[in-house]
């Protein structure tokens, strides 16, 4: 291989690790996904892991909250003995030691059956909810999707959450959020939304800390539970004690890394930039077979397995080299769209 094709390659690898600091660390510090920050910065502010043996982790695919869920569980970082965690996902994700898996679709009722089960008659002390759907661009529809990801969170939730328990979401700032504010707060008596300092601020997405478990009195968990009402058109138009204001906080090291700003890669003096390739690249992606496809054509031009010309370098580092390492730290795709 030439070394222009070489540094190409190297710069393109290294863009995002400059372009996004999180996203860096991650790699760095052996976490899945760059979301792990935003579960560290939420526990910094909620200390939600306080007490904590027992949690579901929802839309937990690749797993980097897993991973911070029996790291803080468990004193080796594996979970196991008391420790029980439930991950959940409509995707295949890479075994975690001590991590109970479950693939399926949390809006589903024999998904929720199949968690519960999974407790067997004891109650967790957390469920985290990190759920976020394939984004349209349509924002009223990508909110109401997102809406109806957290109210089948919360349905799962009320069947095994104990009482005084926390439960964390995902939860895009729309215009209709007051809703689910005022639903949360039937079941919690506190609900503050927080806006890690890693989840960035040109994203509607924050999450919800809904703290002290407490259904109505007489409230029995239903998994037939209607999803979202449509009987409210205008939801600006609550008042009074409809209308739920929540506090806002924003969390995280406020003098730390901001998620939005670009920084230059830490080198040492005249050391050259060292690439790490994602912790965990993900598993069947659905762009495989262009990819497999790509490559076998690329292979059948002559002289095709090196490229020459800056062209082939072009389109065989964009899309066949560089690809899996840039989409396998991926957040939801509609909340940040950061890959
Ligand atoms: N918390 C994860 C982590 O730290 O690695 C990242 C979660 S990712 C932002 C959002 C996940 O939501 C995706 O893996 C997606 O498959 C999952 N998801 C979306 N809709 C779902 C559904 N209906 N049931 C289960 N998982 C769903």
């Amino acid at each position: 291989m030439s070394s222009n094709f070489l540094r190409f390659l190297k710069m393109g690898r290294s863009s995002k690790d400059k372009r996004d600091i999180y996203y860096r660390l991650a790699k760095e510090e052996g976490w899945r996904a760059r979301s792990a920050f935003k579960l560290l910065q939420i526990d910094e502010e909620f200390d939600i892991f306080k007490d904590v043996t027992r949690v579901v982790d929802l839309c937990a695919a690749p797993g980097s909250w897993s991973q911070v869920l029996s790291r803080k569980l468990t004193k080796d970082g594996t979970a196991g003995g008391d420790v029980k965690i439930v991950a959940v996902d409509l995707q295949a994700m890479a075994p975690l030691p001590g991590v109970i898996q479950i693939q399926g679709d949390i809006t589903k009722r024999s998904t929720a059956e199949q968690i519960i089960s999974e407790f067997s008659g004891q109650q967790a002390q957390l469920v985290v909810c990190d759920g976020a759907p394939d984004v349209t661009g349509l924002h009223d529809l990508d909110e109401y999707i997102q809406a109806q990801l957290l109210l089948a969170a919360l349905n799962i939730t009320t069947h095994v959450l104990a009482p005084g328990g926390t439960f964390v979401a995902k939860i895009f700032r729309g215009k209709d959020v007051t809703l689910l504010y005022s639903q949360l707060k039937v079941f919690f008596s506190r609900v503050t939304v927080a806006k890690p300092r890693s989840s960035r601020n040109s994203s509607i997405e924050s999450f919800v800390v809904c703290e002290d478990y407490r259904p109505p009195e007489g409230y029995v968990p239903n998994m037939t539970n209607p999803l979202l009402d449509h009987q409210y058109s205008d939801l600006d138009q609550l008042s009074g004690p409809n209308r739920v204001l929540v506090p806002f906080l924003a969390c995280g090291d406020l003098s730390g890394y901001d998620a939005d700003l670009t920084y230059p890669l830490q080198l040492s003096e005249g050391a050259e930039y060292e690439y790490r390739p994602p912790n965990q690249p993900p598993i069947n992606p659905p762009y495989q077979d262009a990819v497999e496809k790509k490559r076998t054509d690329q292979l059948a031009k002559p002289g095709g397995d090196c490229p020459t010309t800056p062209d082939a370098a072009v389109s065989l580092s964009a899309s066949d080299v560089d690809r899996t390492a840039a989409l396998s730290l991926q957040e939801p795709a509609g909340a940040e769209g950061d890959g």
